[in-house]
């Protein structure tokens, strides 16, 4: 997630929230652990949240007494299939229940883009969320990973970005990079969005999806080589293209971490998000991060509280399933003692992290961060003296 707010002083806290409104959707992405086909295949339930839940984390979050700013990231499924009624009168509660400016509080939704309209468009800068839009890169390659259940995704999100536009609410655009996506390359990929017009984006690699019938996670989506390939080309176009209003956000903070600058996002320059993201399901359940499938690996994906089981949010860090993630995440740390960036990239995405340590890297020179880091750093040193 990358909105979210560290602060190591114990008297005052931040916390990034992501809402699971419902495991809904209007796509079929075929990389999707919560409503793609693996998902639908199993006929597993669509969950969607009760509105008296969130009225009760609401509550949680006003008894709390050192929390001084909470991030609410609106997530789904779609979060946008949960309607405009419902999203004004969560946001009617949170404006009588935390609009007291004892908390800061900050509001951003990440969609698919297939639902905007003007009204909802009105809404989101009445209530000035932060906006991030679902978006893989050219038609064809969206099309192929990114399936309607009715219709062309591509020309939905496209015809979405565009009321946007004309509202004049900023947004940044996230694309899924599968193994489809290495193969089209990333000058496509970067071509596309600056031909569009999209000029602040970023990207993710495809994550495993947890089975839960065969208690795993898929195997092996394509070799690391092969992305951080994608990735540090992508890099040389950007950094090459030298243009100051196109904005990717992950090499904007990879840089400001080698030059010894905090990082404003949670995968790069933090090393533990379990003190401050957290995830609120449908079913009232607070959990870890939601890149950490629920069932995935002990602790980790797993239930670290229920909404009514505590007086105030902050009691969170004193329960036993909360330390167990804890020292999970710190104990994960071990691979990255040695390593060069470690005080600039303090041991990247948590989850990811996890990944490696499951998986036969021998020393921190085979993450593929590592690889990034250097690759970029040799690209700028020039400029740094
Ligand atoms: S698991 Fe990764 S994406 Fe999720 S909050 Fe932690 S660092 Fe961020
Ligand atoms: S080993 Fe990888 S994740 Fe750990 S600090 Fe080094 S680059 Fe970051």
């Amino acid at each position: 997630m990358q909105l979210y707010q560290e602060n190591s002083k114990v008297k005052e806290v931040g916390m990034a929230i992501i809402v699971k409104l419902s495991n809904n959707c209007n796509l079929s992405c075929v990389y999707c652990g919560v409503a793609g086909p693996l998902v639908r295949e199993r006929g597993l339930n669509a969950e969607t949240i009760d509105f008296n839940q969130i009225s009760s984390l609401f509550d949680k979050i006003a008894n709390s007494e050192k929390l001084t700013s909470v991030d609410f990231i609106w997530h789904g499924g779609e979060p946008l299939l949960s309607g405009l009624p419902f999203f004004k009168k969560i946001m009617a509660s949170q404006k009588e229940k935390l609009g007291n400016d004892k908390i800061t509080i900050k509001n951003s939704i990440q969609t698919n883009g297939a639902l905007i309209n003007d009204e909802w468009a009105k809404f989101m800068k009445e209530n000035a969320f932060q906006l991030g839009v679902s978006i893989d890169g050219s038609e064809e390659l969206h099309n192929q990973q990114r399936k309607a259940v009715v219709g062309n995704s591509h020309a939905q999100v496209m015809r979405g970005m565009e009321i946007l536009r004309r509202h004049a609410i900023p947004f940044g655009a996230l694309a899924v990079v599968t193994k489809d996506s290495i193969n089209f390359g990333a000058k496509e990929l970067f071509d596309f969005f600056v031909r569009n017009e999209i000029y602040t984006f970023d990207f993710l690699p495809q994550e495993p999806i947890f089975d839960e019938n065969d208690k795993q996670l898929t195997p092996n989506i394509y070799p690391s080589d092969e992305y951080v390939a994608f990735v540090n080309e992508l890099f040389d176009i950007w950094y090459n293209y030298d243009d100051p209003k196109i904005h990717i956000l992950l090499f904007e903070e990879i840089m400001r971490t080698i030059l010894g600058r905090g990082s404003k996002i949670c995968q790069i320059g933090h090393g533990i998000c379990a003190n401050t993201t957290f995830t609120f399901y449908p079913d009232g359940t607070i959990r870890p991060c939601d890149k950490f499938p629920r069932a995935f690996g002990g602790v980790n994906g797993e239930i670290i509280t229920k909404i009514n089981e505590i007086d105030n949010i902050e009691s969170i860090f004193s329960l036993k399933n909360y330390k167990k993630l804890l020292l999970a995440q710190i104990t994960s740390l071990s691979m990255c003692e040695n390593c060069k960036w470690r005080d600039s990239c303090k041991g990247a995405c948590t989850f990811d992290r996890y990944m490696y340590n499951r998986s036969t890297l021998q020393n921190d020179k085979e993450c593929p961060t590592y690889k990034v880091y250097e690759h970029i750093y040799n690209k700028i040193k020039n400029q740094l003296c």
